[in-house]
């Protein structure tokens, strides 16, 4: 992508309305624009990002076994009051009528719908288990929306919804999200930290809530100090058997705030860490409380009828962004983990209409592209300081910096945003690294020309 062709609306200035730093950083970086209070406009680069993350965590939902479906935004409020939701949801919940003066809503979560679908398809337990997922966005009319998309009142979540026909065996399914809750956050090279959680007004008897560590949090936690040390990244086979690895984690001591008793806490003192989190995922089992009231059944075995037993497990992907913004930042600007950056590398012309910087800028984008990097050039007509400026703000984990003085030199800059270091390699070097297909990686530097902070 050239930039004199993007639509990249960045802010010079922190606008005034954003309490926290994703929230500034997302609209000073030109991610989203506010529509009404806690529903944003996604910009180009912003659903980039969205696109990546929801990305990963379809492609982990997909390796765990669940189906993708998509269910609507709008739906029947029949359902919920059959499931007895409708009446207890209060205000949060977006009633509307359509035409006919049906009483329709914007879905806040989709429980009733999903298990209308199964009730309708699903009679024997040959067809068990089951286990169907979407990524929809959700209407949610918060009380006090806030910190941009962390917690607006349209969000995009996935939600799964597994189906059994034992407890037993909804525990399997629960292990089995358990484990790619894992996974899909250490993509995002997040450590979230599952946390016993109480069951709230769904009911049921487990449920975790996976949370991210980040001062501006929402949710107080209280973990071992451990968990600080502790690599989440779950290599495991998802067709294993999952228990051990799940009592592995969940053995470290970790609740959240409600749960947390400090008169009964198995962590001494000194080894306790509290601190305030980012709720981005949860899951819980609840067995049988909407199959019972939707009559969900299928025939067993020997015939006999039996209530399914269902688990459901929500992540908040839009909220994501700004969780990953609140987890990886500095006083610049984002610092996007590799997986969701919106580009993989930039390539900034300081001197556009130089005909040799133009060149080398050009064949460098070129490469790029061809090796199937995402690349944004920036050829547009800024001072130097300003595009250096942007690229940091937005992120772009690796940028080649091409200019008139060092290419007289013989030198590009390759600046890795995250280390902060910058590298003075040759144009030959620096299109053998762009030249690389997959992960880049920081060049040997016995064959840098020099290195500087
Ligand atoms: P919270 O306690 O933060 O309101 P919740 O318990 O209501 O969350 P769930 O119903 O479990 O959330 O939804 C699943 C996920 O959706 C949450 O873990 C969170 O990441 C995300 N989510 C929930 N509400 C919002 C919101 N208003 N804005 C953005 N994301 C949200
Ligand atoms: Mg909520």
């Amino acid at each position: 992508m050239k930039l004199s062709n993007y639509f990249l609306p960045v802010l010079k200035e922190n606008p005034k309305e954003a309490q926290i730093v994703s929230h500034r950083l997302m609209l000073r970086a030109g991610m989203i624009q506010q529509s009404s209070a806690g529903i944003y406009s996604w910009l180009p680069l912003g659903l980039k990002v969205l696109n990546k993350i929801e990305r990963i965590v379809r492609e982990e939902q997909d390796k765990a076994g669940a189906l993708e479906v998509k269910m609507p935004t709008i739906q029947p409020a029949e359902i919920w009051k059959e499931s007895g939701r409708y009446d207890v949801y209060g205000l949060e919940m977006l009633r509307i009528k359509d035409r006919h003066n049906r009483d329709m809503l914007y879905g806040p979560t989709n429980e009733e719908q999903v298990t209308d679908i199964c009730r309708s398809h699903i009679k024997s337990y040959r067809s068990l288990p089951l286990n169907l997922y979407h990524i929809q966005w959700k209407f949610r009319d918060e009380v006090r929306p806030r910190f941009g998309v962390m917690r607006g009142r349209e969000f995009l979540m996935k939600d799964a919804y597994s189906f059994d026909l034992s407890a037993e065996n909804a525990k399997v399914a629960y292990n089995k999200m358990f484990v790619s809750y894992l996974k899909t956050f250490a993509r995002m090279e997040l450590t979230a930290i599952p946390m016993e959680a109480d069951t709230g007004p769904i009911g049921g008897d487990m449920s975790h809530e996976f949370i991210i560590l980040a001062d501006t949090g929402e949710s107080g936690v209280c973990f071992h100090k451990d968990w600080l040390e502790t690599d989440l990244i779950a290599d495991v086979d998802y067709f294993a058997d999952l228990e051990p690895i799940i009592n592995k984690f969940t053995k470290i001591y970790a609740r959240t705030e409600e749960k947390h008793n400090p008169n009964d806490c198995p962590v001494k003192k000194e080894d306790l860490v509290e601190k305030r989190g980012v709720e981005v995922g949860h899951i819980f089992y609840f067995g049988t409380k909407y199959s019972e009231t939707m009559g969900a059944t299928v025939s067993g075995p020997d015939g006999n009828s039996l209530e399914l037993h269902m688990g459901s497990y929500g992540i908040g992907v839009s909220r994501l962004v700004g969780a990953i913004i609140e987890a990886s930042h500095d006083d610049k600007g984002i610092i996007w983990p590799e997986a969701v950056s919106p580009f993989d590398i930039a390539i900034i012309n300081l001197k556009p209409g130089n005909e040799t910087v133009d060149n080398m800028s050009e064949t460098l984008y070129q490469t790029g592209l061809l090796n199937k990097h995402d690349c944004l050039y920036d050829d547009s007509d800024e001072s130097a300081g300003t595009k250096l400026a942007v690229m940091d703000l937005i992120g772009i984990p690796w940028q080649l910096v091409v200019g008139p003085r060092g290419l007289k030199q013989n030198i590009i800059e390759l600046k890795h945003r995250k280390s902060g270091r910058v590298l003075e390699i040759s144009p030959e070097m620096a299109i053998e690294f762009i030249s690389k297909q997959g992960n880049f990686i920081m060049p040997d530097t016995s064959f840098l020309r020099g290195t500087k902070k």
